[in-house]
């Protein structure tokens, strides 16, 4: 069952520039919406089933229930549905690798910054957890940072369209830093999929060993038969080498990439997330190595 999109208030466009635009997003799900009454015969309105927490057409409120520092930059937030709203939702929805927009508002006005929900949380929280890293001079970064206990927060979405092609016989994920959570939504994904008989690798690149987010849920995930990944340190002083991970203390070059996609470049698909220049410098290795650039998605 569809959901009615809910109509933003006119107060919720910041005229900032947001992408999406919510006046924008709005208009595409009420077609959407009309489009599927029609094709159910049923104009008056669908019966509804799954009402989602969050809605990607007005901006809904969510506390702060935990905030925990996972390194020197490093935030893992949850947040739950503020209850003392009027709607009463019975799920928190969205697509792995899909992201969520945090409105906020500062001396220089009212502005917004996308975040990634990850799998930690169990759908009927009504909430979501993410991974922020933190900059001295982010606008959103030095609210998120301060950021108290049972203090309100305002999210729409979810966002992205992003669908894996599972035709692919080995899907290969490479991260940089918070570029891990979209990654691991997806692959956490997978592996919990019974149908899916995809090898999928990930190389996930950081700048020390305390810099590997997710790090005890990653190496839980490796214990699914069709899920390896291996960590690369930028800046490797000391290697805490925890269970038995595959830590290399040197960057990511292209020899690695060569050795991984060797023998498989006809049946890969590889999917990256990182800084713009780090995304296109693993493109255009893998391009060099014969990926087709349709075969590479970056995030
Ligand atoms: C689809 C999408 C999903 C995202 N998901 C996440 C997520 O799950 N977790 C997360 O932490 N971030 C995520 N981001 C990035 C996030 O939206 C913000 O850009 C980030 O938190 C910085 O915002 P800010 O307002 O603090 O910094 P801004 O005020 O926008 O930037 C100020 C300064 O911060 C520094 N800075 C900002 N961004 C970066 C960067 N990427 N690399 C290096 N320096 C930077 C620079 O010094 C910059 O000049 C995502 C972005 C997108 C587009």
């Amino acid at each position: 069952m569809m959901e009615p999109p809910v109509p933003p208030d006119a107060s919720d466009c910041c005229n900032s520039g947001c992408t999406p635009c919510i006046l924008d997003v709005y208009e595409a799900q009420l077609k959407k919406y009309e489009q599927y009454c029609k094709n159910n015969n049923n104009l008056q309105g669908c019966e509804l089933e799954i009402v989602n927490s969050i809605s990607p057409t007005s901006y809904t409120s969510f506390k702060l229930i935990e905030h925990e520092q996972l390194s020197p930059t490093v935030y893992l937030l949850k947040f739950t549905y503020d209850d003392s709203l009027e709607r009463v939702p019975n799920c928190f929805r969205y697509a792995p690798g899909q992201y969520l927009l945090l409105r906020a508002k500062d001396s220089i006005g009212e502005f917004t910054r996308a975040y990634t929900p990850i799998p930690v949380t169990s759908e009927s929280d009504l909430g979501f957890t993410i991974i922020v890293r933190c900059y001295n001079d982010g606008r959103m970064s030095k609210l998120l940072q301060k950021l108290q206990i049972g203090q309100k927060t305002s999210w729409r979405g979810p966002y992205g369209d992003f669908i894996l092609n599972y035709k692919y016989k080995h899907l290969f994920f490479i991260a940089q830093g918070t570029g891990i959570a979209p990654l691991f939504a997806i692959i956490n994904e997978i592996v919990h999929n019974e149908d899916r008989e995809n090898f999928i690798k990930l190389f996930f690149c950081c700048r020390d060993c305390g810099d590997i987010l997710l790090r005890d849920h990653l190496y839980k995930l490796s214990s699914y038969w069709n899920f390896s990944y291996e960590v690369f340190l930028s800046s490797a002083a000391n290697i805490n080498q925890k269970y038995n991970e595959v830590i290399h203390g040197t960057k990511l070059t292209t020899p690695y990439l060569r050795n991984y996609v060797n023998g498989k470049t006809g049946e890969l698909q590889a999917i990256i997330c990182g800084s713009d220049n780090f995304s296109e410098y693993i493109k255009s290795q893998l391009e060099n190595l014969g990926i087709e650039s349709n075969n590479i998605h970056l995030f």
